[in-house]
């Protein structure tokens, strides 16, 4: 029997097959003796296990070898301190607010920098993304900050700014917690990337950052040195004990992620043109149906969550009840923007969207 399929916005589902893998290895990876929980992070087998880990991911998402890759703790809110401790020099910081997450990040600045919110959709109820050319950037802005995908309210950056294009010169940062590995990054326009692996990469305890090599070094004195890029960048992510295990489940689904793209030579891309045809099947129904609707504008609608809410709100427990019976899991919205939300991260396969599409439809035709 297969299981049912998990539309969590995070933790999130994992491949099966990762799953399966790591069950398989648990006791004795690959003839050590040790599970990989077992190991010293200094060791040879897992020293191994990082190195790949990290080479795939370099090659998945085409990371320029002027960027380093940083596996870290803290989840994506600890980056939102992480950050401006690193970039801001104590100046100012400018920041784009399009959803909870941006405006999160904004708020967690002020305790280490001037942030100023040059941009905000706050008055469209952030269903659609104010135009670049419209941002106020500061002069002297240290970063400007942007929530590449708003994993609450459904929105997404479908083209990452060029601050260049716009006579800026600050880097920019990308919280790409909830759609890394969903599309390829163009890294020609950005300076710092970060993201908690728990939607889209494995399971949570595991940050990503990926660094612009210039921007390492200039940690404010009172950074934490286990916090300060140019630290955990010169220890190779070992200055202290790393999520050992949370960084071999994220390798493990790297190679997934590789198998999956093999009989491509566009990698990530072939991965992106998957998550297309997910997300515009279940934004097709959604628009043709009398019962759902997305109030995203569209385009700058998500592919990795989609909101959606009943027309009749009064009706959402009994669509839950009902999905929960069809094996659909986890679609209840987040409290702060209700309805209903299903994310649609790699793991899920598109049998799992056209289950959730018949679902629907099957709900709807009992409600007339
Ligand atoms: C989930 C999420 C976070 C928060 O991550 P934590 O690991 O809970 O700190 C931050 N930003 C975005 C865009 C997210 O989706």
């Amino acid at each position: 029997m297969r299981r049912p399929f998990n539309f969590s916005a995070g933790p999130a589902a994992m491949p099966e097959a990762v799953l399966q893998q790591a069950a398989a290895e648990m006791l004795d990876w690959q003839g050590s003796g040790m599970s990989v929980m077992e190991m010293s992070h200094r060791g040879k087998a897992f020293m191994s296990i990082i190195e790949t880990t990290e080479r795939d991911l370099r090659e998945l998402l085409a990371v320029p070898a002027n960027f380093r890759i940083l596996f870290m703790q803290g989840g994506g809110l600890a980056e939102n301190a992480i950050v401006p401790m690193n970039l801001s020099r104590g100046g100012v910081v400018d920041f784009v607010v399009t959803g909870s997450w941006s405006q999160k990040s904004a708020k967690e600045a002020r305790k280490y920098a001037t942030a100023k919110v040059v941009a905000s959709n706050e008055a469209d109820a952030h269903t659609r993304l104010p135009s670049p050319a419209e941002w106020q950037i500061s002069a002297d802005a240290q970063y400007v900050h942007i929530c590449s995908n708003e994993t609450i309210n459904g929105v997404e950056f479908h083209e990452l700014p060029d601050l260049k294009a716009l006579g800026s010169e600050a880097p920019l940062v990308i919280d790409f917690s909830s759609h890394v590995a969903s599309r390829p990054v163009d890294w020609s326009r950005v300076g710092l990337a970060f993201g908690g692996a728990q939607k889209n990469l494995g399971p949570a305890g595991l940050t990503l950052v990926v660094v612009h090599e210039d921007l390492l070094g200039h940690a404010l004195a009172a950074c934490p040195s286990a916090f300060d890029y140019k630290m955990v960048a010169d220890n190779g992510s070992m200055y202290n004990t790393p999520p050992t295990y949370a960084i071999y489940m994220a390798g493990l689904t790297f190679q997934w992620l590789k198998r999956q793209t093999a009989d491509s030579a566009s990698g990530i891309a072939a991965i992106e043109q998957r998550n297309i045809a997910k997300a515009a099947l279940l934004y097709d129904f959604i628009d043709g149906s009398q019962l759902y609707r997305n109030t995203v504008a569209t385009g700058c609608r998500s592919r990795m969550n989609v909101p959606f809410f009943l027309r009749d709100e009064s009706r959402n427990e009994a669509f839950l009840v009902g999905a929960q019976a069809a094996g659909l899991l986890q679609l209840k919205g987040h409290k702060s923007v209700g309805g209903m939300r299903a994310s649609l991260y790699n793991a899920m396969p598109i049998e799992g969207v056209q289950a959730l599409v018949n679902h629907m439809s099957d709900f709807e035709k009992t409600q007339a």
